[in-house]
Order: C-alpha cells, then sequence, then structure tokens
C-alpha cells in the first residue's frame, strides 16, 4: 500500500481504520472481526480515544499482532494538564494492553496552555510510552503556533471529505509545505454521501460504490491518510479495494461541480 511519510521518518499505509461508535453496541464480534480483516488488507493504522471508550475492544482487535499495527490513541483536553496527560496515557496504555501507542495526539485544543500538553508528551516520548505526538482539529493559526513550540509534531487528524473541503484552502497547502501529514477522519461523511447523484454517476463509470469514490478521492491528495470506520467485514474489503481506482480529471471536475472548493478561508470544520 501506498505510505506517508512523518517526520520522524516512519511510514505509514495511507489507508487505516476509524473505531469511533465501536463497542457500544451488541456487535463488538464484529468490529473486532473487521479491524482484524482490515489489519490483515494492510489497514493497519487503528484510531482510537478515551473518549470513544473503546480502546478494550481495539485491544482485543489488536491482540498478538501489536508489531504489525500503527496504534493512534487521543487524550481529551480536558485531560491536557502534565499530570492528567501522563495519567490518562497510563490509562490507555493499560486499556490498550500494550507498553506503548505509535501517535499519541491531543483530542482538540482546550484551555490548557499547549505548552503544557507537550512537556508530557515529550515526558511519555522519553519514557518510551509514546512514540510520536500530534494534534487534532487544529486550524492553521493553532497549527503554526504548535510548530513554533515542536518541530516534531507528527500530524494533525482533521474532518476531510466532499462536504468539508475547507482545509483546501490554507491548512492542508500548509501542511504539505511543512510535510506535516494530515490524517483525514470521517472521509465517508459517516454514510451520509451515498445517495448523491453525481457521485452514484461517477461510481457506475468506475464500477465502483459511492463510499470507493470518497476514498479515492480524499487520497488524491499529498501528505494525507484516512481513517474510515467500519464493523463490517464486507465493507472493509470493499474500502480497501478504493485504493486501486485513479479518479479522472473529468471525475474531478464533476465533483467540484457537486462539492465546489472553498472560495475564501473557512474555518476548520469539526464533528
Ligand atoms: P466515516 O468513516 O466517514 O463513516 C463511518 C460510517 O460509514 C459507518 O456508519 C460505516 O458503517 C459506514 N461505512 C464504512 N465503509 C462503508 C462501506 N464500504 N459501505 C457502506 N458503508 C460504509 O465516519 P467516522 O467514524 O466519523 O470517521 C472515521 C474515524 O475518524 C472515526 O471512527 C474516528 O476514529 C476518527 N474521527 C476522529 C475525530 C477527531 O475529532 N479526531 C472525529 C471524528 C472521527 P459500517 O460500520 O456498517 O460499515
Amino acid at each position: 500500500m501506498k505510505q506517508i511519510t512523518l517526520p520522524s521518518g516512519k511510514q505509514i499505509p495511507v489507508l487505516g481504520q476509524g473505531t469511533s461508535h465501536m463497542g457500544r453496541s451488541e456487535n463488538t464480534k464484529d468490529e473486532v472481526a473487521a479491524l482484524r480483516r482490515g489489519i490483515e488488507l494492510g489497514m493497519t493504522v487503528i484510531d482510537t480515544a478515551e473518549l470513544y471508550d473503546n480502546e478494550e475492544l481495539v485491544a482485543e482487535a489488536i491482540n498478538g499482532q501489536r508489531p504489525k499495527v500503527y496504534l493512534v490513541t487521543k487524550v481529551m483536553p480536558s485531560n491536557a494538564s502534565k499530570k492528567d496527560t501522563l495519567e490518562a496515557c497510563d490509562r490507555s496504555l493499560k486499556k490498550l494492553k500494550t507498553d506503548h501507542v505509535d501517535l499519541y495526539l491531543l483530542h482538540w485544543k482546550g484551555s490548557t496552555p499547549l505548552s503544557e500538553t507537550f512537556e508530557a508528551f515529550d515526558l511519555l516520548k522519553k519514557s518510551g510510552k509514546i512514540l510520536d505526538f500530534g494534534v487534532s482539529n487544529f486550524d492553521t493559526t493553532d497549527l503554526e503556533k504548535a510548530y513554533a513550540l515542536d518541530k516534531t509534531v507528527a500530524a494533525n487528524q482533521v474532518l476531510y471529505n466532499f462536504e468539508h473541503r475547507g482545509i483546501e484552502w490554507d491548512l492542508l497547502p500548509w501542511c504539505q509545505k511543512h510535510q506535516l501529514p494530515v490524517m483525514a477522519y470521517t472521509p465517508l461523511e459517516r454514510g451520509e454521501i451515498k445517495n448523491h447523484p453525481a457521485l452514484q454517476k461517477i461510481a457506475a463509470r468506475h464500477n465502483s460504490t459511492v463510499y470507493q469514490i470518497a476514498l479515492a478521492w480524499v487520497l488524491r491528495q499529498n501528505n494525507l491518510m484516512t481513517i474510515p470506520k467500519s464493523s463490517n467485514i464486507t465493507h472493509v474489503e470493499e474500502n480497501f479495494k478504493a485504493l486501486d481506482i485513479k479518479l479522472s480529471r473529468e471525475d474531478l471536475l464533476e465533483i467540484d461541480a457537486a462539492f465546489p472548493p472553498p472560495k475564501k478561508k473557512v474555518a476548520l470544520e469539526t464533528i
């Protein structure tokens, strides 16, 4: 699978797996099976968060294959003080049944000074509990501040899909210029794009599904990877096959007509 390179030099696959809303229903068996199938296919970046309250489920999914997995979890802004971040990380490690996470993100910016959270991240890095750290839901100005504090920030995880293209204006170009990887979340707009006629037309041309077109479109960007969530093995396999789709100029123009790119700065949207 195509890879992107983190500032540390570490390479990760462009297609990973999200886990939001997993662990809440009866079908945890299917969720674990879907994540395991994705890992088998090479979608080895697994994204969770203390907020999702599903780190134990993720532990079950990665059991026996930890070395293959690039594990991402997040600390909540309400736990972003130095002391609370150190404790939150220990709790996550315990739930994830691992001695380290590969990437630890601040879930979004809160009231704790970023320098204090970064101090904790630095200590966690030194102790080997995290290999890298980054941020999430940071717009350009905040990212510039984060980068000024520490140039080893490894990624910014943000909302990006057909309906939310604001990052194309300045955030994505800034990240590309500084080679700071972007992790695109909610690439399928939680499934809400499936009935769009323009997308259905393009999908039919590629003998694919609208979901696959959504992933191929997000992944046309450099320096960006994405983490669709699926609890269904068939969907995971379908998402994997999106990697084979090459969108044409005509496809991209039709998508621009249906979902116009930003014409000015749009404040970073979040969900
Ligand atoms: P998403 O990945 O855009 O969409 C997930 C939905 O799409 C699920 O309902 C899933 O249903 C469905 N789906 C997936 N593949 C499909 C396919 N091939 N065919 C039909 N339906 C399909 O939404 P998301 O979960 O919000 O975003 C992805 C991940 O990003 C999250 O899980 C989380 O890890 C991360 N995230 C991060 C933040 C942040 O603040 N940092 C915010 C939101 C999300 P099935 O399960 O039935 O397949």
